[in-house]
């Protein structure tokens, strides 16, 4: 049986939507319920149903409109009642446009298809605005739309994209190497990346691969 979520920061907790953690959804507690960030492939409801059973989710809120975030937004927003929180560059592409914000033909072709099923943004989040006591960083690149969501006071840095840590070390990660072409615009997501990097993040949780607590060599691995 997969794990349930894990809380690895004072109320943010994660959940493996496919093996190894290479993708995740994570849940944040806020003061009117858990906010649901990202929901992985159309295939990955069945998961966040028992992810999520008993839990009362406020708000889905998604870091970047690509299909492997997105596949089962439209379903949890049914299923749960919660309204939709995501980039304002992003939303209007995901209310009834293509998807296919990446370079390369293969994140075209496989990604971009994945979410299927659409359905009305809520609320269209831009620097500043405030997701259950994280802020909004707005770090366009990976797609128009991409965020990041910061919480100062502990330094948890939370990102929809960035570099993949295969080790269950938090402290010592390991890089797995990426096909090129993920990204919309690969010099503004090496941008957004390195202003990331700078905060100096005690603690990454990633929607793909494991948390890093590791900074320097988070910094490192982005280039800063
Ligand atoms: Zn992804």
């Amino acid at each position: 049986m997969a794990p349930p979520l894990t809380e690895i920061a004072d109320g943010v907790h994660v959940g493996a939507l496919a093996p190894a953690s290479l993708l995740n959804t994570v849940l944040i507690e806020g003061p009117d319920g858990d906010v649901v960030v990202d929901a992985g492939f159309p295939w990955s409801a069945r998961r966040l149903a028992t992810l999520l059973r008993g839990r009362h989710v406020a708000e889905h809120a998604v870091t970047h409109a690509h299909g492997d975030h997105v596949g089962a937004t439209a379903w949890l927003c049914r299923q749960t009642g919660a309204p939709l929180a995501m980039g304002e560059a992003d939303a209007g592409r995901f209310e009834n446009g293509r998807l296919d914000t990446h370079a390369g033909a293969l994140g075209r072709a496989v990604l971009a298809p994945l979410a299927r099923e659409r359905r009305t943004v809520d609320r269209r989040l831009v620097e500043g605005d405030r997701v259950a006591g994280f802020s909004v960083l707005a770090v366009p690149g990976h797609s128009p739309g991409t965020l990041a969501l910061w919480r100062a006071e502990d330094r948890v840095l939370i990102v929809g994209d960035g570099p993949v840590n295969v080790s269950d070390d938090p402290r010592s990660p390991r890089w797995l190497p990426l096909p090129r072409g993920l990204h919309d615009d690969p010099s503004k997501a090496g941008a957004s990346r390195r202003r990331l990097a700078e905060l100096r993040p005690a603690l990454v949780v990633a929607m793909h691969g494991r948390p890093v607590a590791a900074p320097g060599k988070w910094a490192r691995e982005v280039g800063v």
